[in-house]
């Protein structure tokens, strides 16, 4: 165990060492421009055709329908801008109250700009009801834009309902799946998806790289118009580096996934386990079972989950109080207030995210100090109010059913 236990893979991985390895190359001598036509070049566009290929192979679908991007912001962002490109009379976008800023601020920033965007609300579960999409659906809505996984709770969405729902309206379909490729079965070109976002940084690769899946035969306009990289979708000079790191990360997550899932599943089911035993009033923000095998957002009665986060800080624990993006704003959570949570209730939540390498030593000793931490904050309050709210599952229910 090291000094530090990281539980925020939500949040960001670590780089893996195969990764990192795999990259240097491309930063020290084959630093040759893939579109080169001498050799140095072509080394350098034969790492990007291979990292094309490992993508493809995580996500099983064809290499030519995958294209890199800076990150998964960027995907994101040039998926509504192709859409609102393809048919003037079709302007509307629908997507969810609780999908990660790179959807809602453009979807607001759109929506300043006059384009008309609904944010659909979720179930307690953090889930959208099928039938008020149907609903929400009209004659010029374009797109529709749902997260694979939430990026808060874990909360899977149900995707091949959604994406079914959508091909049967004629509308395109669009889901941003930076939390859930590496950590669930993805498999873009085996449902009606048109559109699927991916971030390297959620999958050890490094910051600053991402990709997007673009079924074949849907119109894609490009977001950043240049050169002719990337099947002329996506112009700039390739980050070889990063695209051939994301290739990597891609092949050590085909190799893994089922057995990293397995295990992370274990390790999360012992820590909510333990904690429902050992402390009351914890409740789980999400679906109880659709939920990815590495999240856990807890609510702790009575705390404030800024400074619990502080003091696990101090104890050598990393975990987020909300999403990283809005860590530092006093808001709470968008996700969590569109769940139905009150204020207090998402003010008291903390989320936990394992990774491939967290292993049980790592859980043990942050469920002393949690336990520790939530005690002494708890015993700070003069009277905790138990929660009343019978539409909240108690942790304690949830893992007695578990045993
Ligand atoms: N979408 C989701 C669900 C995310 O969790 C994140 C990052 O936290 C992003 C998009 C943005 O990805 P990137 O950091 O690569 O821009």
């Amino acid at each position: 165990m090291s000094d530090v236990v990281y539980l925020d893979h939500n949040a960001t991985t670590p780089v893996d060492p195969e990764v990192l390895d795999s990259m240097l190359p491309f930063l020290k001598q084959n630093y040759g421009n893939a579109s080169s036509a001498y050799r140095l070049g072509k080394t350098t566009r034969l790492a990007l055709d291979q990292a094309r290929q490992e993508l493809a192979q995580l996500l099983r679908c064809q290499p030519e329908h995958l294209i890199f991007t800076g990150n998964g912001t960027e995907a994101n962002n040039a998926v509504f801008a192709s859409v609102l490109d393809t048919d003037p009379d079709r302007q509307h976008i629908i997507t969810t109250a609780v999908e990660h800023s790179a959807i809602i601020k453009h979807g607001e920033y759109l929506a300043k700009r006059g384009i008309e965007i609904t944010f659909l609300p979720v179930d307690r579960n953090g889930q959208v009801d099928l039938d008020r999409l149907a609903k929400a659906i009209r004659s010029d809505t374009i797109l529709v834009s749902i997260m694979w996984a939430n990026n808060e709770t874990g909360v899977i969405s149900d995707i091949p309902a959604i994406a079914e729902l959508c091909q049967q309206k004629n509308v395109l379909f669009h889901t941003d799946a930076v939390q859930a490729v590496g950590k669930a079965e993805v498999y873009p070109s085996e449902l009606p998806i048109h559109f699927l976002s991916i971030s390297g940084h959620k999958l050890y690769a490094p910051k600053g790289v991402g990709a997007l899946y673009v079924r074949p035969r849907t119109r894609f306009t490009p977001y950043l118009h240049g050169g002719s990289q990337e099947f002329n979708k996506r112009a700039g000079t390739e980050n070889v580096a990063s695209i051939v790191g994301l290739g990597t990360a891609a092949r050590l997550a085909t190799e893994n996934l089922p057995l990293s899932v397995q295990a992370m599943q274990h390790l999360r089911d012992h820590f909510e386990k333990t904690l429902a035993r050992e402390l009351e009033n914890v409740e789980i923000n999400g679906h109880p079972q659709q939920r990815l095998a590495n999240t856990s957002n807890l609510s702790f009665a009575g705390i404030d989950g800024e400074a619990a986060l502080m003091l696990l800080d101090d104890r050598g624990i990393c975990c987020s109080a909300g999403s990283a993006c809005t860590t530092g704003s006093l808001k709470p959570s968008h996700v969590l207030s569109a769940m139905g949570l009150t204020t207090e209730q998402a003010r008291s939540s903390l989320r936990f995210s394992l990774g491939k390498n967290t292993t049980q030593s790592d859980i043990d000793h942050a469920l002393q100090k949690i336990v520790e931490v939530v005690t002494k904050l708890r015993s700070l309050q003069p009277k905790m109010a138990p929660s009343n709210d019978s539409s909240l599952r108690s942790l304690a229910a949830v893992g007695a059913r578990a045993e």
